[in-house]
């Protein structure tokens, strides 16, 4: 299906003329909303439930440890195997899955995403935005440009999108040195207060600069061309770091699993990675190495194979993503129950982490449990609104035969999308239903008013 953000000319929000007016925060936040939302639906964004709450929970816990706590900030990962992290206004914090395979361990991509935060803490985007000689005011008549052109075709706003970032990068400096400085410095105390080894953000700029000499390959690292570094920056960052950080936390098992599941869902050669990572690690106690292996003898469908390594880390460490193979290692190999069984203890012991229900609620459907299905997603909901849970909620009421309910899910789902004109659409079509409940026509009355006031609001 092929529909984009509604976005006209007109819901695009005016920026008026940089040089004399400031944004707003509203203005920022609708302007990296729409972009956001663009990419999204242009399908550049990874599309990894558990990759995508691994980087938003990290993401949220170093914003809670910021000088602005309760920001409500959105990470995600944008497939692209260039190295680049960006903040865009209104606290949307992209990360490639480039940068993601670049950094060794937590530390490290944690050290980048404190740096983002900070620059939107300091308010920083902000000010380049309103500054007409920064060059960042060429980057956002691009990312306007995407923004409308995305609105009609995908493949255009991929081409701006990258044609936007190439413009930024002949630019070279969006954030000013003492920008740089300062965010590095922020960033740190974010860190610290984290728990997080600061260390991290030090060694990864390290990386980067050694790259950049020996690979002769700075087009890959985008982060160098819209980040000014050098050695000089790099040795002050480690200059500020206080003594006792060995104690805080270096790595985790999320973020390697989180690496590995992007390296198998990138690679060109599934084959030669498995025989890479069967050669390379022999040891047990390899789990993301193990872990890779098993995806990719289930994306071949040697399930036996597969079911036998994930036994073995199950044993080792109860990680709910073991858990969750497993369970489709056994819906391929077709033991439904099995699967089940394994999806429903997890349901109770994670309750509202996404990935777990929405793997659970495609299992009760399967064996028509519509009912209990409902409720699971509706409770889900009720902890986050979510597109993808407003998705599957929508298909389980189509099974079921609730066809109002199901339209009335997909409006919301299109709503959380960006989708206003479709969302109005499917409660238009909702109304038409026969044999509505007066108070659910009355709740429908009602919330396509709502959505219509949102779509003037939009549109002035
Ligand atoms: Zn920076």
């Amino acid at each position: 299906m092929s529909i984009y953000p509604c976005l006209s000319q007109a819901e695009l929000p005016v920026l008026g003329d940089p040089s004399r007016q400031d944004v707003t925060p509203s203005q920022e936040y609708q302007l990296g909303k729409n972009y956001y939302q663009t990419l999204k639906s242009s399908h550049l964004l990874l599309e990894d439930l558990m990759v995508n709450e691994y980087i938003q929970s990290l993401g949220q816990k170093l914003v809670s440890n910021s000088e602005q706590p309760n920001l409500q900030a959105t990470f995600f990962i944008v497939n692209s195997s260039t190295i680049n992290a960006f903040a865009l206004p209104g606290a949307f914090i992209g990360v490639n899955s480039g940068l993601l395979l670049a950094a060794k361990n937590e530390r490290e991509l944690a050290g980048v995403l404190a740096h983002e935060i900070s620059h939107v803490t300091q308010r920083h985007i902000a000010r380049s935005m309103s500054d007409s000689s920064s060059s960042s005011a060429t980057m956002f008549a691009a990312l306007l440009a995407a923004l409308l052109v995305g609105s009609q075709s995908p493949d255009a706003a991929a081409a701006i999108f990258y044609g936007g970032t190439a413009a930024a990068m002949q630019s070279q400096i969006n954030f000013t040195r003492h920008n740089e400085y300062e965010a590095d410095r922020i960033g740190v105390s974010v860190l610290r207060k984290a728990n997080i080894n600061p260390v991290g953000m030090a060694d990864f700029f390290e990386t980067l600069l050694s790259k950049a000499e020996t690979d002769n390959a700075l087009s890959q690292i985008e982060f160098l061309r819209t980040h000014p570094l050098s050695s000089t920056r790099v040795a002050e960052a480690r200059h500020r770091l206080k003594p006792g950080n060995q104690k805080l936390r270096n790595d985790s098992l999320d973020f390697q699993l989180s690496r590995i599941r992007i390296l198998v869902q990138s690679t060109q050669n599934k084959p030669v990675l498995l025989q890479r990572l069967q050669q390379d690690d022999n040891k047990p106690e390899n789990l993301p190495s193990l872990y890779g292996q098993s995806l990719l003898l289930l994306d071949a469908e040697k399930t036996t194979e597969a079911i036998k390594i994930l036994h073995s880390l199950i044993q080792k460490q109860q990680h709910p993503w073991f858990k969750l193979a497993l369970a489709r290692a056994y819906r391929l190999n077709k033991q439904y129950i099995k699967s089940n069984n394994i999806l429903e203890s997890l349901s109770s012991l994670y309750p509202n982490y996404l990935p777990v229900t929405l793997a659970y609620a495609e299992s009760l459907n399967r064996q028509k449990k519509y009912s209990k299905a409902i409720q699971l997603l509706k409770r889900q909901i009720q902890n986050r609104a979510d597109a993808s849970a407003y998705k599957k909620l929508a298909q389980t009421y189509y099974a079921n035969g609730q066809i109002a309910s199901a339209l009335e899910a997909t409006s919301y789902q299109y709503e959380i999308d960006g989708y206003i004109t479709y969302a109005a659409q499917q409660i238009e079509n909702a109304l038409k239903q026969s044999g509505l409940k007066a108070s659910t026509r009355q709740r429908l009355e009602s919330r396509k008013d709502y959505l219509t006031a949102l779509f003037q609001k939009h549109n002035n």
